[in-house]
């Protein structure tokens, strides 16, 4: 067994099966698929990129929704469970915490934390909101 190459290893995309690219998203190293588009987060990468550790808490949310992903951890081959930030499905590895997002799910899932905190009364989501207005 040769000695494992130094650095992070390549990752299959757990839809597609195929090697996926490194991709810097403020100044986190994910890793992207060519093909479908969707993103793997280590744990914490999610927190980093989105600047938002709501939406890594509510991705972290197993158990309240105790869905089997069709497909296994492309990091440590663990079992993935379905969670919903809003109605955008996240699929949260039950072992190392890592997130797989769809494309455009990052940006949508940020979109109905914000929203959702406009319905609670949450400051930071409001001027978010008004910020884009
Ligand atoms: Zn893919
Ligand atoms: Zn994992």
């Amino acid at each position: 067994m040769p000695s494992a190459p130094a650095g992070d290893p390549v990752l299959l995309c757990p839809r597609d099966r195929v090697a996926m690219e490194k991709v810097k998203r403020a100044e986190v190293v994910l890793d992207e698929c060519g093909r479908c588009k969707g993103l793997w987060f280590d744990h914490r990468e999610l927190k980093a990129v989105a600047h938002d550790s709501d939406l890594e808490k509510r991705a972290a949310h197993l158990g309240k929704y105790p869905l089997k992903s069709p497909f296994s951890c492309p990091r440590c081959g663990g079992t993935c469970y379905q969670s919903f930030v809003g109605d955008v499905e996240v699929d949260t590895c039950a072992s190392c915490h890592g997130v797989w997002l769809d494309a455009n799910e990052l940006e949508e899932a940020k979109r109905q934390l914000d929203a959702d905190r406009i319905i609670h009364g949450s400051g930071a989501g409001f001027l978010s909101f008004l910020a884009r207005l």
